[in-house]
């Protein structure tokens, strides 16, 4: 089995689909082929182009899926960047809503249900649905589990079909009739947030949280068979009269479902600039009509029928243009953003975090994980160099409840930054200090039999977990001295909420190295079960770390998993063997620049001691980080390499302290100004934490929680 890595970032597919999407919503306001046939303008603008916003929700699904089960808070970035756009358009199309009289026969009663459920302004309905559909599914989730969920959405939405595409049956049946004209009092269509949107936001979630079981090519087929069953769906009810309106049919969730695992199965690169261009048209496509008919007006090639020279085409394709055009401007500064942020040419040495991989790397290892255990991210040592307080973030707003540092300085600052939910801090804290651990809410391990009584003597009550030494004997009470666990319980200032073990051998997959952690395991569940028998339970307990998860599957029970370097997405060696390959992704890249380049006569030498000294001509440029970064000493000499325009090259000479030189001679095309990688991928070419961290001679733990105070930390998304 391979390292646990994905080199690519992913679904560079869904960003490409949105603009298409967004171009079949453009379609629906403008019926492209009104002129050319009716029948054909029907297939493409009220079946085909109805993909189009299901497709949108289901994205926003999957994007939510890793937090939505858990926690409310991983959902506010979201609503708060919906209700922004939504406000935004509002006031965008405030001048349009008065010139058609939006006002004038307006109650208070009629705006709120407009602004919930109808949209103010035609397309806008979308920003509310997406939003209430959100906040129904994450309640669904969790009363009533995913299948609980997909019942009742299916539900709504089959209310919601009989209120749309196939309204003639429901006003046929006097009871339905009755129940829609209700409805219908309350807001005018049923495709909103409350019937429409809650299914395809869910088929999104689940698309995350399962793994596609289908080649690409299957896919296909099943999205071609999809799509043949929506076109004989719509016209069928076409035949027999039955839309009120047509957005919502039976076999939409069929065709997106395929939709959705093609486009993931596409491994390409994120376009974030393409998807704000897809909500740039999506918002402003309708005043973009109004532009195109006011300047045909006014060159006079508007047909009666308020098309461009009698071409509903011909208007459509203005339309898509002129949107187009107008969305550029704001995909240009996305695009520009994102080109500063990740090479952030301010910058001396920096580390660039990439939060999707991070995301991913939650989701994966939360996949792992049986019912009832959690995620206890490990952030201790900075996060392992990547920055605490920005990775807990992350975390915490993908669903991570709970953290685990090895200080108490570490577990404070996690605080003051606003993270919540547990802190566990995993080393010693003096026992002195034992009213910082209660006014911060963090809860302290309990190191040892003294130690208890020390911090019980402390005077304030304190949360604590029971390390239990099970054959590390680095920390904790032994496994068999059941009074000394028995008496830490019973300790009034102490409260036990958890116990932990540490696994000493679970990085190998060795027969005899699988035994001792058994056996570790076999002796953690023992003292548990003292505890518990004794009446101090129940408390949540845990045991596995990185290796722990990778190599032996969780067992039911246990409360949290502690990974750590894994949720960084690197493995501690290159060649490392693991029982489950997640498809985890690395999260750190390591960047500096090249401040000076000098080319060498034969016989000139370079860096402390002149131990850089070629025998033929040669360049060498001098980079802007060093050992005091945390870029070890060990790699001088040529031991390490790094990557400048996509290609390798060696140290060269003694590391210094802040800087260091590499041999360029091999890549004349290299500049002063350029961006160096120490870590991560340049081009084609990838220089791997594990790689870098090997031929230091050390692990890539040490590795990268060692980079320094000065390395800038930088997220990229
Ligand atoms: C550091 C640490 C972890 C995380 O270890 P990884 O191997 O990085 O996953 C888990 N538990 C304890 C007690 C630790 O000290």
């Amino acid at each position: 089995m391979s390292a646990p890595q994905e080199k690519t970032a992913q679904y560079g597919g869904l960003d490409l689909f949105r603009i298409l999407a967004a171009l079949l919503v453009v379609a629906v306001h403008t019926g492209p082929l009104l002129t050319v046939s009716a029948q054909a303008n029907y297939l493409i603008t009220d079946i085909l182009a109805r993909l189009a916003v299901p497709f949108f929700l289901a994205v926003s699904g999957f994007f939510l899926a890793p937090g939505i089960e858990k926690d409310w808070h991983s959902l506010r970035h979201f609503f708060h960047k919906v209700l922004l756009l939504y406000g935004i358009s509002i006031l965008l199309y405030l001048p349009l809503m008065v010139r058609n009289g939006y006002f004038s026969g307006c109650t208070p009663l009629s705006l709120a249900a407009d602004l919930i459920f109808n949209g103010p302004f035609y397309h806008l309905w979308y920003f509310p649905a997406a939003v209430l559909g959100t906040i129904i599914i994450f309640l669904l989730l969790r009363r009533l589990g995913v299948r609980g969920s997909l019942a009742i959405c299916s539900l709504l939405y089959l209310v919601g079909l009989l209120g749309d595409s196939y309204y003639g049956l429901s006003a046929a049946l006097p009871p339905l009739n009755t129940f829609y004209n209700l409805l219908f009092s309350c807001f005018d269509y049923t495709r909103n947030g409350l019937f429409l949107s809650p299914l395809f936001l869910l088929l999104g979630v689940l698309l995350r949280k399962h793994s596609p079981r289908l080649a690409a090519g299957q896919y296909s087929a099943l999205l071609c068979g999809g799509f043949i069953l929506l076109v004989a769906e719509g016209e069928l009810v076409a035949q027999f009269g039955l839309p009120r309106h047509d957005s919502m049919y039976l076999t939409l969730p069929l065709c997106i479902w395929p939709l959705m695992r093609l486009l993931c199965s596409i491994k390409c690169k994120s376009f974030p600039a393409v998807r704000t261009a897809s909500t740039v048209v999506y918002v402003i496509h309708p005043l973009c009509i109004v532009a195109v008919r006011g300047g045909a007006k006014a060159l006079g090639i508007l047909s009666p029928d308020g098309f461009l020279l009698g071409s509903s085409l011909l208007h459509y394709l203005a339309v898509a243009a002129v949107s187009l055009l107008a969305a550029l401007p704001f995909a240009l500064w996305r695009q520009r953003q994102r080109h500063v942020q990740n090479t952030p040419n301010r910058l001396r040495a920096w580390a660039e975090i990439d939060r999707s991989a991070l995301v991913h790397n939650i989701g994966r290892l939360t996949e792992l994980l049986p019912a009832g255990c959690e995620l206890m991210a490990v952030v201790k040592a900075n996060a392992y160099g990547h920055g605490d307080t920005l990775t807990a973030r992350v975390c915490m707003e993908n669903g991570v409840k709970a953290f685990a540092v090895a200080t108490l300085e570490e577990g404070i600052r996690l605080r003051r930054t606003g993270i919540r939910g547990e802190i566990l801090i995993l080393g010693w804290t003096p026992p002195e200090l034992a009213q910082l651990l209660s006014r911060w809410h963090l809860t302290q391990t309990v190191v040892g039999p003294e130690y208890a009584q020390e911090l019980n003597h402390s005077g304030c009550k304190v949360k604590v977990h029971l390390a239990v030494d099970t054959g590390m004997h680095r920390l904790g009470l032994a496994w068999d001295d059941g009074d000394g666990l028995l008496a830490v319980c019973r300790l009034r200032r102490l409260r036990v909420t958890g116990m932990f073990t540490h696994l000493a051998f679970s990085e190998s997959l060795e027969l005899d190295a699988a035994r001792r952690t058994q056996a570790q395991l076999e002796r953690f569940y023992q003292a548990a079960e003292l505890v518990a028998q004794s009446g101090y339970g129940p408390v949540a307990l845990h045991a596995l770390s990185s290796y722990g998860l990778l190599n032996c599957p969780p067992q039911a029970g246990m409360a949290y998993a502690r990974p750590g370097i894994a949720l960084y997405g690197v493995l501690s060696r290159p060649d490392d063997q693991v029982g489950t390959s997640p498809g985890l992704r690395p999260v750190l890249s390591l960047r500096a620049k090249i401040a000076r380049i000098h080319s060498l006569e034969p016989g000139d030498c370079a860096g402390y001691d002149g131990a850089f000294a070629p025998s033929a001509s040669a360049r060498v440029a001098a980079v802007t980080i060093g050992y005091a970064d945390g870029y070890p000493r060990s790699l001088s000499n040529g031991r390490g390499r790094v990557l400048i325009r996509g290609k390798f090259a060696p140290v060269a000479g003694l590391i210094c302290m802040d800087q260091l030189l590499v041999d360029v001679t091999g890549i004349p095309e290299a500049q002063e100004g350029d961006t160096v990688t120490l870590i991560g991928q340049d081009g084609e070419q990838i220089l791997t934490a594990e790689e870098v961290a090997r031929d230091a001679g050390t692990i890539t733990n040490e590795l990268l929680s060692r980079l320094g105070e000065r390395v800038t930390r930088v997220m990229i998304s």
